[in-house]
């Protein structure tokens, strides 16, 4: 046994507690997982931060990752000229049988620059498809906090293009007319309080999204080709930033074909209707069950049958039938998966 060290930095987005617990669980997951650290064998942990960044101690995330032995210290950066603004850099002390010339220091996001030599270029993804009701937003999130990783709910970004089509008076089965409407549609995911709100043009549309006419609006727009190769390109590009757990009905099959996991989830309709009159209840939304079910039927058939990225399992999926199972069942199963692929 000896004593080793190891480096990593990550920048955050703002200034605010989630985002940087977030982000310093994700670099904390980072150099726990490509060195292969027994976390009992990590002595302190030294946490330092910009002085931008003062909404949280960052150590606080390794109390919550179940560091609970070693010794935390936080300190403030000293301010030089022209630094990376908003970062937060970390030093675990560790004793075990890893060698000092044989570690994995980890830089993530904007901290990539300071070591580009050094920088982890694939990130994890774990991919969730499956049909409306399947019970996948649910164990997706779960899974994003339990491994620090940023959930990414695709339906929502087609759901804030149909709200906008349906805002503005434009048919949503209209080809032409929506595509010449692509421009003038900024959507943008933000995490705030630890939860994903999406921002349509600079307003939280989170909950205008969740409505009937949105979702039948959002299937419509989903089938448009240019549509999906704007929503795609964005969603590349999170994945390129950063570890995702990331939700729809193409990510295994298009989005990310190299996903690290793939999961399919599926459930009996009459179950999958039941959750979602569950939500729609939760939210205060007056619903028909059998409309509720006719309109997850119809949608699925428009998701499965359309000519673009349509709705199917990838050959290297993993199944899930969620009927009998809770979302936490399949949640620590779907995490002992990711467990067994390092
Ligand atoms: O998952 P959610 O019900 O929010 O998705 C809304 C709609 O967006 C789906 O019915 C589907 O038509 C479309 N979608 C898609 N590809 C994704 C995610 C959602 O086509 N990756």
């Amino acid at each position: 046994m000896s004593y080793c060290g190891i480096r990593g930095a990550i920048t955050v987005e703002e200034n605010s507690r989630d985002c940087i617990l977030m982000n310093t669980k994700i670099l904390l997951n980072e150099i726990i997982k490509s060195n292969n650290i027994d976390l009992d064998d990590i002595t302190s942990i030294i946490f330092t931060a910009t002085n931008d960044i003062d909404a949280v101690y960052p150590a606080v995330s390794a109390r919550e990752l179940g560091i609970v032995h070693a010794g935390l210290m936080c300190v403030q950066e000293m301010y030089v000229k022209d630094s990376l603004k908003m970062c937060v850099r970390i030093l675990i002390n560790i004793d075990s049988n890893l060698r000092q010339k044989d570690v994995n220091h980890v830089y993530l996001k904007g901290a990539v620059k300071l070591r580009p030599d050094l920088a982890k270029k694939n990130f994890i993804s774990i991919a969730i498809d499956g049909p409306a009701g399947s019970g996948k937003s649910t164990v997706a999130k779960e899974i994003s906090k339990t491994l620090g990783y940023i959930y990414v709910d695709t339906g929502a970004m087609y759901r804030s293009v149909a709200l906008y089509c349906l805002d503005n008076g434009i048919d949503t089965k209209d080809d032409f007319s929506v595509e010449s409407v692509l421009d003038n549609i900024n959507i943008e995911l933000k995490y705030i309080n630890g939860e994903q709100r999406i921002y349509l043009n600079g307003d939280d549309v989170t909950s205008k999204i969740r409505t009937q006419d949105v979702a039948k609006g959002s299937s419509d727009v989903a089938a448009i080709k240019r549509v999906r190769e704007v929503l795609v390109d964005t969603q590349r590009k999170i994945a390129k930033s950063c570890n995702v757990v990331m939700d729809g009905r193409d990510i295994g099959t298009c989005v990310l074909p190299d996903a690290t996991v793939k999961i399919y989830m599926d459930a009996e309709i009459s179950e999958r209707t039941k959750r979602r009159c569950g939500e729609l209840k939760e939210k205060g939304i007056v619903f028909d069950f059998d409309k509720v079910k006719q309109e997850i039927t119809q949608r699925d058939e428009n998701d499965k049958n359309r000519e673009f990225s349509p709705l199917k399992m990838a050959d290297d999926a993993i199944f899930f039938d969620s009927t009998y199972k809770t979302a936490e069942e399949v949640k620590n199963e779907i995490i002992n998966i990711i467990n067994e692929r390092f």
